[in-house]
């Protein structure tokens, strides 16, 4: 009995020690799957991660030069311009289907108010003969004028003058090809087929460079375009990207003032910030010439800074038909009028008004004034 008993613990000694061995070679075993897996995983997932990560900066290098040459997107910034013209050209039916290439080239954004003390001579029904000698005396004071231009058939001879203006640093805008209020003002089709002829000669002498703004023969408000006409005239050239300007200056040189009296006339509305004066510069109009340098003079004595309009300023301060356009600007993404004239027209943009601003009530009120007692002219 005690050596079976003897034995038994031998025995079961062993049973112990073969136990220990099996779970130490489990165990070892298991070490070895472990590490081995975790090694062979890993090396899988750098195996896959490694050729992905090539790809991808090979694709970056491939991308970063590409990239750079994307336009950036808008920043919303107000002073911000050159953004592409947001317009729908699809589905278009009548006028609006025609003149597919009678787009302007870049949105406006938001219009800037007027600078302290600057003064834009504006010049329209030009070009005539008298140009060149227009041109030597802005040329003489280093002032730039805009140009609103016509193509009537007394000019068939000065068109080319328009390079001349380009060429010079002054900005060239339409007017009208014909200048025919009947014309022009009986349709929206009949405007158009103006504009478009008169943009494109435009184009053409200046390489592409027409103002994407324009001024109505006889102001945005006069008596030869009905009511409906006038409104689908501006709803239509604002959506083809174009605005207009009227003036709060009239020399007064289209109904035959003199030289003196149109020299007075200018002097007299140099008396606020911004003025956009209206003068002419046809074949007849050599008493306005005779002038111009003299109110440059005035001008400069009295630190005035004389510019060209480049789109940047608000339009709706020399505007005569604010109630027909500022609506129309509600749903428009390529313009947006300055802060003040926001908030001077926020009932008809449908805004709240804004609550600052009052400083400024003053020089609205000037503008206000100007507009309303200048509705005439050409
Ligand atoms: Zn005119």
């Amino acid at each position: 009995m005690s050596y079976r008993r003897r034995m038994s613990a031998k025995e079961h000694r062993r049973q112990i020690h073969r136990r220990h061995i099996t779970i130490i070679a489990a165990c070892i075993v298991l070490a070895v799957v472990v590490v081995g897996g975790t090694y062979g995983i890993t090396r899988l997932v750098l195996q896959k991660s490694k050729p992905a990560a090539a790809v991808n900066s090979a694709a970056s290098a491939v991308k970063k030069p590409a990239a750079s040459q994307i336009p950036v997107a808008s920043t919303g910034n107000p002073n911000r311009r050159g953004d592409a013209l947001e317009v729908v050209k699809t589905n278009l039916t009548g006028y609006r289907a025609k003149y597919s290439q009678l787009y302007a080239k870049r949105k406006v954004g938001q219009w800037k108010n007027a600078e302290k003390k600057t003064i834009y001579l504006t010049f329209d029904d030009g070009p005539s003969p008298l140009t060149p000698q227009l041109l030597a005396v802005l040329k003489k004071y280093n002032v730039k004028a805009t140009f609103f231009l016509t193509n009537q058939p007394e000019q068939k001879n000065d068109i080319h003058y328009i390079r001349n203006i380009y060429e010079s640093g002054c900005v060239c805008a339409v007017h009208s090809a014909c200048h025919n209020y009947k014309k022009i003002y009986a349709s929206t089709d009949a405007f158009l087929a103006d504009f478009d002829e008169m943009y494109q000669i435009i184009q053409k002498e200046t390489d592409g460079h027409c103002a994407p703004f324009f001024r109505f023969p006889g102001g945005s408000n006069n008596p030869r375009m009905t009511a409906p006409v006038h409104q689908q005239i501006i709803q239509e050239m604002l959506r083809r990207g174009f605005f207009f300007y009227d003036w709060d200056v009239d020399s007064k040189d289209a109904m035959g003032a003199g030289a003196d009296a149109i020299f007075e006339n200018v002097a007299a509305g140099m008396r606020s910030d911004g003025n956009v004066i209206l003068m002419h510069n046809s074949a007849v109009k050599k008493a306005t010439l005779s002038e111009v340098g003299n109110m440059i003079e005035y001008g400069l004595q009295n630190g005035y800074t004389f510019k060209a309009l480049d789109g940047t300023l608000d339009p709706s301060m020399y505007c005569f038909s604010t109630k027909t356009m500022i609506p129309l600007l509600k749903n428009n993404p390529n313009f947006r009028l300055s802060a003040k004239h926001e908030a001077r027209f926020a009932s008809l943009l449908g805004i709240p008004p804004a609550s600052s601003g009052s400083s400024t009530s003053s020089e609205l009120s000037t503008a206000v004034a100007n507009t309303v007692s200048n509705g005439g002219g050409e």
